[in-house]
Parts: C-alpha cells; structure tokens; sequence
C-alpha cells in the first residue's frame, strides 16, 4: 500500500518523507532523493516492500550500520503495524537468506503449525460430515495455527543479524504508538472485512471506530502492539510462546471473544479452535535446505516444504528451459509449464513430501517427462493430470483436482552493501486472517490451516495436504533467491496465494527470457494458470495477448483486477541494485536504497 503524504519518521534518525499516492506511476528515485516511489537505483544496501513507512525503517537500519537481516526484520515488525491484515506477530512465513562471506542460501521455516490433536477430518462438520464452508472455517479458532513470525524473526537475527530483537521491534512501536495515515487501501480491506470484524470488540475497537471503517487521511494508531512490541522486547520472545501473550492468545483461539454487541450480521457459528498452550510452547522455527534449480546458467534458489514455491517455480523454469519457446510461444509456454507444475504440485507437495520425490520434481529428467507434452501450436486441456512420479516418458496419470486459495500477504526484499540478501514471505493468510484481534495485545491471527485440503482433492490417490497431527498446510509463498555466477542477480517474492507461485514465475519469465527490464518485468500485466479450466488475468494482459493465446487454444476465466503484489532486487555489473515494486498494484509499493544513483 501506498500511505498518503507527509509521513516524516523523526525518530529513525534520517527523515524519510513518503511520495503521494498519485493516479499515474511515480517517477522512479531522483538521485540524491530519499524519497521512495516503486523504483530505486543506487548503492549501499536497498530496500523493497508494499509500504513507505516499512521500507523507511529498512533503510534507516541500512543506513546506520545494519545488515539485511537487521533491516528485514526490523521492516517486517513495521508492516505488521501498517499492513495487519496480511502480516504481523499472529502469522507465519518463510525467510530466504544469501549469506556474502559463507556463499551460501539459507531459509527458515516459520510456517504456522497445526494443534497436536489435529486429525485428517479437522475441517470436517462432525454434524453432517460435510466439510465446513471456507468462511466458517475461516473465522473461527479452528483455523489458528501456531504463529511462527515472531520465532523466524529471533532466529534470523540471532543468527545473522548485528542487532538484537528489541532494538529491531523499536522502530515498529514507535510507528504503532505514533500512528500512520489510513490509505485507501487500507481501508477497502476493513470494509471488505466488516462483517467479520464487526463480530469481536477488539477487532472493532481497532478497526471499525465507531462502526464504520476509519477515514482516509485519518490516523491510526495501535497502542496494544506497541506495548506488546516492547513486552517481546523486554522479556524476550517466551513471553509470546510461553508468557502471557501466549496465554492471551490461547484463550482467544479456545474461546472466541464474540461481541455482545456485534456491528453487521455474520452468517456462520464462530466455532473454538483447540490450539494448546503445550502448542505453542512446543513451536520451533524449521531451516530447511533451499530448492535449487538451474535455470540458463543462473541458479534458482526457493523455498521448500512446506511451500510449494520452491518447486513449482523450479519445475516450471525447468520445463520452459526445456521447451525454450520462440520468443512468440514463451508466454503460451509459461501457462502451460505453470499448469503441469500445478497438477504435480497438488498431487505430491505436502509438508511431509519425501526428499527424493521433491528432488525428481526439480529434476531436468522430470521436466523432460513433462515438457513434452507442451505443443507449440496447441494448449493442453485443462486441468491436465499430474506426471506419474515412478514412471518415464509422457504418460499421464489420473486427473486431480485443482486446488484455490486467498489474496493476502506480504513481501520484502533486502540487500545490504556486503552483499547480503533476504527475501521474505509473511502472512497470516486471507486479508484480514481469522478476523480476530487478540484482546489487549493489538494483532490480528492467523487462519493459515484453511491452506490444508479439507477434503481428498487427489483420490484415489493420497493428498498430502490433508490435515494431520502438529503438521503445517502447504503454502505458496516462494521467496526466490537467484544467483549468476555464484553472486546475487535477482531477489523477488509475492503475495497472492496460490497466485504467488505464477507471479514469482512470471516476472523471471519476463525479465530473463523477454528481456524486459525489472522495472518493466514487475509492471508488466500478469496471468495465472493453476490447472483450472480458465487462465485468471488481469484486464490488460486479457486485452494484449489474449486473442494469440485464444487462436492456440487457451481458455480465460473471469479476469481479476490484479495479481500479486511484488517486490524485487536486481544486481547490477557495478555493484548497485534496483529495487523494484509495484508501481501500481495493491495501491503501490515502495524501493529505497542507501545512496540513489545509476
Ligand atoms: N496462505 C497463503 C500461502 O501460504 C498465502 C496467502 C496469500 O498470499 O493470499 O500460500
């Protein structure tokens, strides 16, 4: 988002002024500006999110001396003030980190978790044994999983940062005390979540102020959070998996604080959830190995389990590489490869997927198997069947189901003077998570295991998304790392849900086989094929390409307004970046570096 002018961040030191949201693209950073428009050239470290206030904090900790990991976290604690209803202390996410000194990729893990007692048939209605409505499920304790936010953060700072937690979640409180200006689109995401919202007293109290969603240009302010910030700062992150957030938190997901006095109408039960305390305190962050993938001489680096990110982006770059369309069949390439990276995705990508079935995926000898099935003058119907994983050749296996998920999120992209990367996924599911804002402590949680499979979507095959015991869904997110002769070239992620997977895609389709610029490649307008009968696209895309695709045989369903919402960093010869974010969508990102320059 965008936040309306003049946000000046006395107390960071540098004063950062934020550019006006305006119709037309801003104009990238003038050099010597420090002003943060959706692009920025320069030097010494850059910084990349949907948010000015957030990246201002980025770049003030850049500016002081802090390494990337610093500045991600301390930007991240910052949009979970500005932007709560997609990120903050009651989600999750997935942080991917290149380390300069040690040439090496590493991620964390801090996907939510489901309760120990969790079973197969958790979303199923005892009652009638039908699976409940998404947003039954939705807003409810049910769908809490344990937050790993808060852990991912300590475990990247410990072991990378040059700053402790406390200094880092400073900046944040003083942000939530101070207040910030409530953009539009801040605002459409409170009244498209009225109802749900109007159900809760604290959620009301801090979002629908005197019934109603707050004013653009008027101020909002979260108290609750920059006391809970510096709680977390004071005692340490145990007083949120093991003190009295912890215990706050538990009481909210077991008895869900409905209002007496509700504002709107909410059409389901708001059924208890049965995440424990033991939950919580048993939770750990995971440091999975990265994907890695090579893609024309470049090496990719994802997120694995339990993301799908990693290895769909890597399956589908694999495949096109081995299709290696003319230029005027890449993107009728790119629909496809992303269609049978998703068949295969909803039939092997679960939490629990094995080792050397993630490696087969993301093998060349798998995207042989697949790409050969892609015509240059024909699309494949769809959906089209997963790849059989034990076999050789083009045989397809049975038809499973397509699988749909939310538009939340968000994502940052880090880089410091030493070279160092972060790129960082984080949520808390649909905008606006479970709706539920902890009383007293000013965020809002997760409903992350609604991203499990309610019911088998791949029989009679097994879904390896189905609930289970302490497992985490199967996510999207797919922070990407790629790497040109063993150095940082690119970093990139999105929102969007299952989305994500298809912008992260399409915008290194664009910039490393259309040879569009980043700034161009994250403009561009984008389409996502999941397996669906339909491709979702943005109007513009739909207009531009759509008549080319149609005479190949592809098939549009309704077009959506917008996908994704991304940021990126790209690496120039010289030692500077390019920080990149939308110029448009979700109201507007904002790219800042240390010293603007070309
Ligand atoms: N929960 C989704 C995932 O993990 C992300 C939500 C979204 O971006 O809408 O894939």
């Amino acid at each position: 988002m965008r936040i309306l002018p003049v946000l000046a961040i006395a107390t960071l030191g540098a004063t950062f002024v934020a550019t006006p949201a305006t119709a037309a693209p801003p104009a990238p950073t003038a050099p010597g500006s420090t002003a943060s428009g959706p692009t920025a050239y320069g030097y010494g470290g850059a910084v990349a999110t949907v948010d000015p206030t957030a990246t201002a904090v980025g770049l003030d900790v850049l500016r002081r001396g802090g390494n990337a990991v610093d500045a991600a976290v301390a930007t991240a604690a910052t949009l979970g003030v500005t932007e709560p209803f997609s990120s903050g202390l009651g989600g999750g996410g997935f942080f991917v980190y290149y380390d300069a000194k040690h040439h090496r990729v590493s991620t964390i893990d801090g996907r939510e978790a489901g309760p120990a007692t969790m079973t197969s048939t958790y979303f199923i209605d005892p009652t009638d044994g039908q699976p409940y409505d998404f947003q039954e499920a939705r807003v409810s304790g049910l769908s809490v999983g344990v937050p790993g936010t808060l852990a991912t953060w300590e475990t990247a700072t410990k072991q990378w940062g040059t700053r402790s937690l406390a200094a880092l979640l400073r900046p944040a409180a003083d942000v939530a005390d101070r207040g910030f200006p409530v953009d539009a689109t801040f605002r459409q995401q409170i009244a498209d979540n009225a109802a749900a919202f109007g159900q809760f007293d604290a959620t009301k109290a801090l979002y629908l102020p005197g019934g109603a969603p707050p004013a653009v240009g008027s101020t909002q302010r979260n108290p609750d959070l920059a006391d809970t910030y510096r709680l977390i700062a004071r005692q340490g992150t145990g007083t949120f998996y093991r003190g009295p957030i912890g215990a706050d938190l538990i009481r909210t997901v077991q008895h869900p604080p409905v209002s007496a006095n509700p504002v709107g109408t909410w059409a389901y039960p708001i059924r208890p959830g049965t995440l424990t305390a033991a939950d919580l305190a048993s939770y750990q962050v995971r440091k999975p190995a990265p994907t890695r993938s090579d893609f024309r001489g470049l090496t990719v680096y994802g997120m694995s389990t339990p993301s799908s990110g990693g290895t769909a982006v890597g399956e589908s770059l694999n495949i096109l590489e081995k299709v290696d369309p003319a230029a005027d069949r890449v993107l009728h390439t790119y629909l496809e490869a992303s269609a049978l990276s998703f068949a295969d995705r909803g039939r092997y990508v679960g939490a629990y997927t094995p080792q050397p079935v993630l490696d087969r995926l993301i093998s060349d000898s798998w995207a042989k198997q697949r790409a050969c099935q892609i015509s240059p003058t024909a699309a494949l119907t769809k959906p089209v069947p997963p790849g059989d994983i034990n076999a050789r050749g083009c045989t397809p296996a049975t038809v499973g189901g397509p699988t749909e998920q939310g538009q939340s999120t968000t994502n940052l992209t880090v880089a410091d003077r030493w070279g160092n990367v972060v790129e960082y996924t984080f949520t808390i599911e649909q905008t606006g998570g479970n709706a539920i804002v902890v009383p007293g402590r000013g965020f809002l949680l997760n409903n992350e295991l609604t991203d499990f499979n309610f019911t088998n979507t791949q029989a009679p095959a097994a879904d390896p998304n189905l609930p289970g015991p302490g497992k985490r869904p199967r996510s999207s997110m797919s922070p990407t790392i790629v790497l040109k002769d063993g150095k940082p070239f690119l970093a990139l992620g999105s929102p969007g849900g299952a989305t994500i997977i298809t912008t992260v895609l399409q915008i290194l389709v664009n910039r490393l086989m259309l040879g569009m610029t980043l700034p161009e490649a994250m403009a561009a307008p984008r389409a996502s094929q999941r397996n669906t009968a339909g491709i979702q696209a943005e109007p513009a895309f739909h207009t531009t390409y759509g008549p080319a695709l149609t005479a190949l045989g592809h098939s549009f369903g309704p077009d959506v307004p917008e996908l994704g919402a991304a940021t990126a960093v790209e690496f120039t010869r010289h030692g500077g970046f390019i920080a990149s974010s939308e110029p448009v969508r979700r109201g507007g990102g904002s790219a800042g570096v240390v010293h603007p320059g070309r």
